[in-house]
């Protein structure tokens, strides 16, 4: 396999200009540097402009501004089939009339290759994708998710420097689309290729990725690995964007020694906080739903709304002072449970509250 080159993002912009002559920014200033080797998910709500950024630099899209390299050299003004990459399509766009391997040697015979290369080359990643013995089938007599992994072989073959995913499993069931995404993973991985994937599907970005650039409205809200932005988001979009979030309203009173002091519905807390702000500031609080410890003692009082049994975890809406607090406690089997109704109190470990 060819070296996989890394993907520079400079300034990049998209304007679209509609029928009312009124301009909008799908894709607004967004700067990043992408790895050699290295997947990277682009992760947001539709419409935040995760598309538009894949299909520019596949070169389907034609930036209003800034610029794309792709291993150092700047591609912006090459057309598609000339860049250095490929892309998997969430239609896996297929030939309905060519069998399997004619599908998967179709860009090698663009190339010009030899009978005998091809063959060797088609061979070893119709194996490497785990469809041996199938290179006589159409696209119709295959599963959804072997017709991605055909769309895989194909963009594989090809030996690209990067590789593009557009929502490649949205068309799969739920179970398979597990699956098929650690499938990719490895197959990534054994390969070394780098991958620039789009989804808007959280679970997906975490099991796959490397880091994940979080987009919303047109700009990059956040890149970083799973842990950071599960972790320590940035801001609250992410929060709340990645996993489940409550927030509270707190004042920071002192911070010292990377500890902060900070008053929440009138109790104290000392959290580890390594940021900018300092005393006087408003604050808000980030925790996890995972991470209260709810029962007879603690620091926040609050009444139980509404309780579901969930099997692996009790959840909780509690509500404190008017607000509606997230609570998941796993293992319930073993712990006291709570009925809608009775008055808990909460409490969180200091490591677990992260400051906004
Ligand atoms: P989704 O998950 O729904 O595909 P996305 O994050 O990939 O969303 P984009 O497809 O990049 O979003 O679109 C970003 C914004 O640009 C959207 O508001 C969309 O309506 C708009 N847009 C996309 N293509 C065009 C176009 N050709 N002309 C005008 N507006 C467009």
């Amino acid at each position: 396999m060819k070296k996989s080159k890394g993907v520079n993002i400079k300034n990049l912009s998209k304007i679209y200009v509609g029928n009312n002559n009124k301009e909008f920014k799908a894709v607004d200033n967004i700067s990043v540097d992408i790895r050699p080797g290295e997947f990277v998910t682009l992760l947001g709500p539709s419409g935040c402009g995760k598309t538009t950024t894949l299909r520019m630099i596949a070169g389907f899209e034609i930036p209003t501004s800034g610029d794309i390299y792709l291993g150092g050299d700047r591609i912006n003004d090459l057309p598609p089939d000339k860049r250095d990459s490929s892309m998997v399509f969430q239609t896996y766009a297929l030939f309905p009339h060519y069998n399997i391997y004619d599908n998967v040697a179709y860009g090698l015979k663009l190339k010009k290759l030899s009978k005998d290369e091809i063959r060797q080359k088609v061979s070893d990643i119709i194996d490497l994708v785990g469809l041996k013995g199938m290179e006589n089938r159409y696209p119709n007599q295959l599963s959804g998710g072997q017709q991605q992994r055909v769309a895989l072989a194909r963009a594989l073959v090809m030996e690209p420097g990067v590789l593009l995913f557009d929502e490649p499993l949205s068309n799969l069931d739920a179970k398979l689309r597990v699956y098929m995404r650690t499938e990719i993973r490895k197959i990534q991985k054994k390969v070394g290729i780098t991958a620039v994937y789009v989804t808007h599907d959280q679970s997906e970005a975490m099991s796959l990725s490397d880091r994940i650039i979080i987009m919303n409205k047109g700009v990059i809200e956040q890149v970083g690995t799973p842990k950071e932005v599960y972790y320590t988001p940035k801001t609250e979009f992410v929060a709340d964007f990645i996993g489940t979030a409550n927030f509270l309203d707190g004042k920071i009173k002192d911070v010292v020694d990377g500890k902060a002091k900070i008053e929440v519905h009138g109790k104290e807390l000392l959290v580890p906080y390594k940021g900018e702000k300092k005393s006087g500031d408003d604050c808000k609080l980030v925790i996890r739903p995972e991470a209260v410890i709810i029962g007879r003692e603690g620091v926040l009082k609050g009444k139980v709304e509404l309780a579901t049994f969930m099997g692996e975890y009790q959840d909780y809406i509690v509500k404190i002072n008017g607000l509606d607090f997230k609570v998941q406690d796993y293992n319930p089997m073993v712990k006291e449970v709570f009925g809608e109704g009775d008055e808990v109190m909460l409490s969180f470990l200091p490591e677990n509250v992260h400051i906004l």
